[in-house]
Formats: C-alpha cells, sequence, structure tokens
C-alpha cells in the first residue's frame, strides 16, 4: 500500500495516473475538508485514505476520456480503495456546477465598479488522455484556448484586476424568456433560467448590473467548490485550476 505524505492510496492508481500521481493525491488531501465516512473534519498531518472511483469513456475520434470521482478519509474510517468503471460514450452526463455573484469593488474618486460574475465548473473534473499523451483537464484547457487566463490568486481585488476579455467566439446571450446561455465557437457550456421574478432577492439585481456592464467576469476551472452556501476558489488557485475571463452580453432574440 503506497503512502504519499499522509495520505494512503491504492497502487493500481498508478497506471492511469502515471507520474501526476503524487500530485493527484496530495491534491485530493488538499481540497478535501471533511472525512467522506464518518464526516468529522480532517485535520493536517493524520492518517488518510484515498478512495477513488474511475469512469472511462472513448470518443468516437479514439480520445479516452476520464473522470476521477475521490473521496479522502480517515485512515481507521476506511483503507485506501480504487474502482473502475467503463461506460459508453456521451459527454452530457457532466453536471456543471454554478453560481451567480456580484463583486463590488471602489474604482477611485468614490465610484464602485459592480461586477456580474458567473462561477462556473464541471463536477467531476474532467480530463483526457490522446495517444498516450499526458492527462489534461478538458474544461482548463478548453477556455485557455480561447482567450482565458489562469488566476493564481484567489483574491477578488486580483481577480478584478487581472481579467481581461476572451477569444471572439465566448458569449453570453439573454433570450426573451430571461434563459442565460454560455456558449463558445456556438457549443452551449451552460444553460441557466434566470428567476426573474421581482420578489426574487437575486437573479433581478444580477442580470440589471450584467446588462449595464454588458459582460460578465467569468470564473470557472477545476477545483471550484460551490454550494448553495458558499463560493470557495482557494483550493483552484492552489491548484493552479482557477481561470478568469470578461465575456461579453448580448440579448438574444
Ligand atoms: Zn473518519
Amino acid at each position: 500500500m503506497p503512502v504519499t505524505r499522509n495520505v494512503a492510496w491504492d497502487g493500481r492508481l498508478e497506471s492511469f495516473k502515471g507520474p501526476d500521481t503524487a500530485h493527484y493525491v496530495l491534491t485530493a488531501a488538499d481540497l478535501a475538508k471533511t472525512c467522506a465516512a464518518c464526516r468529522e473534519p480532517l485535520k493536517p498531518d493524520e492518517p488518510l485514505s484515498l478512495l477513488v472511483n474511475i469512469t472511462q469513456s472513448t470518443a468516437p475520434d479514439g480520445t479516452e476520456y476520464f473522470t476521477f470521482i475521490d473521496n479522502v478519509c480517515h485512515r481507521r474510517c476506511s483503507g485506501p480503495a480504487l474502482t473502475v468503471k467503463h461506460v459508453a460514450w456521451h459527454l452530457e452526463e457532466l453536471s456543471p456546477l454554478a453560481a451567480r455573484v456580484i463583486l463590488t469593488q471602489a474604482s477611485g474618486a468614490g465610484r464602485i465598479r459592480v461586477v456580474p460574475v458567473l462561477a462556473y465548473t464541471l463536477v467531476p473534473v474532467v480530463t483526457f488522455r490522446e495517444n498516450g499523451g499526458e492527462r489534461t483537464s478538458a474544461l482548463v484547457t478548453l477556455l485557455l484556448s480561447h482567450g482565458f487566463q489562469l488566476a493564481m490568486s484567489a483574491e477578488y481585488d486580483d481577480l478584478l484586476d487581472h481579467a481581461g476579455p476572451v477569444a471572439a467566439g465566448c458569449s453570453f446571450t439573454v433570450t426573451p424568456e430571461g434563459v442565460l446561455l454560455f456558449s463558445i465557437d456556438g457549443e452551449i457550456l451552460y444553460r441557466d433560467q434566470l428567476e426573474l421574478d421581482p420578489d426574487n432577492p437575486h437573479d433581478a439585481p444580477w442580470l440589471q448590473a450584467a446588462r449595464t456592464a454588458a459582460y460578465i467576469l467569468v470564473i470557472s476551472g477545476d477545483n471550484l467548490d460551490i454550494t448553495e452556501a458558499i463560493l470557495d476558489i482557494h483550493g483552484a488557485a492552489r491548484q493552479g485550476t482557477l481561470v478568469i475571463g470578461t465575456v461579453p452580453l448580448f440579448e438574444g432574440h
């Protein structure tokens, strides 16, 4: 049973992760906050186990896609484990997770800059491998190849200062029915029905801010922690998988 730092893992993992294995093991432990078995918080340096469920599928062009769902446990709660499942090819199994927030920043002369933000990630993280090459994040690669920028900091002021425009094929559209679409080169990455009820405390002001700015700051990449209650991008920034860019907003017809 191999152990990296304080984390035990199943030795078969190495045949999937190759030279990335140690980094993957430590990343999973770094991002985990509670034990997947007993739900107690994890403390630094206590003995842990990594449990990984791998799903593998092959695209029509021969590219192999992998998703890795990992759980971290106290070693006293579970030993390390690994399962592999082969599934038929279809990408729509991916579930996007997103949150709409508004950031504000003092912009001199007492003015406040109001920035509409869409935080967006895919769960689980999808990676691909072409012809036995290195494993690569599908989402991060897609965004970086369309003018998005890597962000090294999780501080919102830094993100607001450094985010720049993305490539021309990226856009947001709001349809007359209030559906928000995020697309790249005609492919829709994200679609959501905005709740534009005036009594709704959230989406109407967000859309107003987006229309005024005529752009939306996208905070994306892998390992974003998005729930109903929180948006935590510190893990993504630490892992170098945080990607940002400002995307223009158009009104649909
Ligand atoms: Zn436990």
